[in-house]
């Protein structure tokens, strides 16, 4: 059963967010009346707004084993139709939730699809990953292991609905366990300090909203009582990492994931928190980096996504003897923490004939005082076949091209120095604070 606390439900909160909150007696009734108007359908659709209505009609459709597609709400006109015509639902959800007289519910199997997620769209155009239920359990109970996560714990996030980052760790993690998922609506940092002070045991966060945490020293000590700050859906710097814990005095969990694998690695609870590792393998997982490292990061195990909707293409290019390319790109440390440092599409910077991780650059150039935030790409070069260029939004005052070279060139090794330096206002960000790297080339 992919939900057990449902079928036994108490009067504990479930779900709050700022203006509702459930048990989990009235989200178990909610959603087996939501389950019962779906039994039947093929897939549906959810306008996954930040609320309880899209808990419950996601719930509702896990229950009557029906797929569901989650719906960014600012989806333009031409994702939405993409992703319509796509995923092709016999219904969207919108305000108002579908409801029936009470019929006998199935009990799917672990292989039948739960969720049909599009991916953040980073790289390319976004592809609906299908997920059954045996990756959303196995992943859920080995994350349960690693973060020593109970139904004792208060889940705190802002995070959106329609990524895998929010509604399954987010919203399905605590409803697994039995715990409480407190959403705040939309991430601020007042408002999570808030929740920490009060009934919040765990954060789940993007890197952006740790870099807005590590500005608010006033809420300091609200996040310094967490039991557990996590991070994941995009690097977390370094430096970002240490300004949390000389502030806070609490070292930042950071794990990595993709909608095509749910989570992969994590710092475990009880492990050591080195910044910029994201920990080893979770139970279950089997992880190979494979090549000359830096190398590509490849997957097995129950965590596994069934296949691109509609990809069969896509699908088989993305496995390789079983195992899954994720196109990330890591080294492993000797006790097999990984350490990401980019994207094989994006990141891999081949300059005089060495294989640089943009990563890398990214957090010696982020040690400097002068660097805000900062995204290296390659560019062609005539000379060394492709040159590092850093995209820089400076912390105040620019500094000196030449002197932030030579920041690289100490930290790190001369050929890794930066050879052009551009300065931005901002880096082009998507919603989960994911650089576009293939808007700035
Ligand atoms: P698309 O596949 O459409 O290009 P995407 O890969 O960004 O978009 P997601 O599945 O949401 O879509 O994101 C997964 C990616 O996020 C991973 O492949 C990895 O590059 C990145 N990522 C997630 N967690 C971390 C982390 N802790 N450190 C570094 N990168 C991370
Ligand atoms: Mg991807």
């Amino acid at each position: 059963m992919l939900l057990p606390a449902l079928a036994a439900p108490p009067a504990k909160v479930a779900l709050r967010f700022p203006d509702h909150e459930l048990t989990y007696a009235e989200l178990a009734a909610r959603a087996r009346e939501v389950a019962c108007g779906l039994v039947g359908r093929r897939r549906v659709a959810v306008w996954a707004r930040p609320d309880v209505r899209t808990c419950v009609a996601v719930v509702g459709a896990l229950l009557a084993g029906v797929p569901v597609v989650p719906l960014n709400p600012k989806l333009g006109e031409r994702e939405l139709a993409h992703i319509l015509s796509d995923s092709a639902p016999d219904l969207v959800i919108d305000d108002a939730l579908p409801g029936g007289s009470p019929v006998d519910l199935p009990e799917p199997d672990g292989e039948a699809p739960a969720l049909v997620v599009y991916t953040s769209g980073t790289t390319g155009p976004p592809k609906g990953v299908v997920l059954p239920r045996r990756a959303l359990a196995a992943n859920l109970d080995a994350l349960a292991a690693a973060w020593e996560w109970t139904a004792d714990d208060v889940v705190v996030h802002g995070l959106p609905l329609f990524h895998v980052h929010g509604l399954v760790v987010g919203v399905l993690g605590p409803l697994r366990r039995g715990g409480t998922a407190h959403h705040l609506g939309a991430f601020g940092v007042a408002a999570a300090a808030e929740a920490l002070d009060t009934v919040g045991t765990m954060l789940f966060g993007v890197p952006t909203m740790y870099h807005r945490i590590a500005g608010a020293p006033e809420h300091a000590a609200s996040f310094a009582k967490a039991r557990l700050l996590v991070s994941g859906s995009a690097p977390l710097p370094a430096a970002l990492h240490e300004r949390i814990e000389a502030s806070t005095g609490q070292r930042v969990v950071e794990r990595y994931g993709m909608t095509e694998t749910l989570m992969i690695t994590s710092v475990r609870a009880s492990g050591d928190r080195r910044p910029g590792t994201v920990g080893p393998p979770l139970d279950g997982v089997e992880v190979r980096v494979v090549g000359d490292e830096p190398g590509e990061v490849e997957v097995r195990g129950p965590n596994l996504f069934l296949e691109y909707l509609n990809r069969p293409d896509a699908t088989r290019e993305a496995f390789a003897d079983g195992w899954f390319r994720t196109g990330d790109l890591a080294v492993v440390e000797p006790d097999g923490y990984l350490r990401i440092v980019g994207r094989r599409a994006t990141d891999l910077i081949k300059s005089g004939g060495y294989k640089i991780g943009a990563g890398e650059v990214e957090n010696a150039l982020l040690e400097h005082p002068g660097v805000a935030e900062v995204a290296v790409t390659g560019e062609p070069d005539d000379d060394l076949g492709e040159r590092v260029v850093a995209w820089v939004v400076a912390s105040g005052a620019r500094p000196a091209e030449e002197e932030l070279a030579d920041h690289v060139a100490r930290l790190l090794t001369p050929h890794k120095r930066p050879r052009v330096v551009r300065f931005l206002e901002a880096l082009p960000r998507n919603d989960m604070g994911k650089v576009l790297k293939r808007e700035l080339r």
